[in-house]
């Protein structure tokens, strides 16, 4: 059987906090946006709540014909703020998000949660989290956790950024469901005074390499889907069974 395959977008400022351009939404997103549309693939697009007031259309496109989640108000450290600050700054970017979609899915800025928050995420109506990480340590699969669908992801998109002929042999080990994270900046070229993981392997060249990914893994037969499809994908099979 084929994988699945999410592609996730981490919507964002230019590799937060190192820069504060906002070039990633301006050039990298619609084409992105573009790509997916293309292949009549559907992404998950975690918009903070600032980018979307920033570029509503984007955040509209991406509730029309894609899924639309939540990646923080501000790309703030969760695990830095107080319960009462964290679920006030949650319901300000579910506020503004909801405008564009219904929202059900989140990852938290720098893969930072603390566990006993989940509760502040189901009370706002969230249903998937996919801030748990592999390269941060987390060693469990699919999981139902704290209320919600913990559905971990795969791999930093630093992987994705290497020369397509090196990382060609991760995505076919890589199991299944093999979720990639991605971010709006890596498509444009970031300036080398940053930190080299801000810069390394970004511009037109990331967008050749997402094209041969998904080519790579339609020609195995996996299946794109967004993590909101996934979830629903889930609790249907969980009837099921019983
Ligand atoms: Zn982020």
């Amino acid at each position: 059987m084929g994988k699945i395959v999410m592609l996730t977008f981490d919507v964002e400022q230019d590799c937060p906090p190192f820069a504060e351009t906002r070039r990633g939404m301006e050039e990298g997103l619609p084409r992105v946006m573009d790509l997916l549309e293309e292949f009549e693939i559907r992404g998950t697009f975690l918009f903070t709540g600032r980018i979307a007031e920033e570029f509503p259309e984007l955040a509209r496109r991406a509730g029309k014909k894609h899924e639309l989640g939540c990646h923080g108000l501000e790309h703030e450290r969760f695990d830095r703020l107080p319960q009462g600050e964290a679920e006030r700054r949650l319901r300000e970017a579910m506020e503004t998000l909801s405008q564009f979609g219904e929202v059900i899915s989140f990852r938290a800025p720098n893969f930072q949660f603390p566990d006993e928050y989940y509760g502040i995420l189901a009370k706002l109506g969230f249903k998937v989290d996919s801030t748990k990480a592999r390269h941060k340590g987390w060693r469990r699969g699919v999981m139902e956790l704290h209320g919600l669908l913990e559905v971990p992801a795969t791999t930093t998109s630093i992987v994705t950024r290497l020369p397509w002929a090196l990382q060609r042999g991760f995505h076919r080990r890589f199991e299944s469901p093999i979720v990639y994270i991605f971010h709006p900046w890596e498509f444009v070229d970031m300036p080398k005074r940053l930190r080299p993981d801000c810069w390394f392997g970004t511009g037109r060249g990331a967008l050749e390499k997402l094209r041969k990914l998904i080519e790579f893994h339609l020609g195995n037969g996996a299946r794109f889907m967004t993590l909101r499809e996934f979830y629903e994908e889930y609790q249907k099979l969980k009837r099921t069974r019983g």
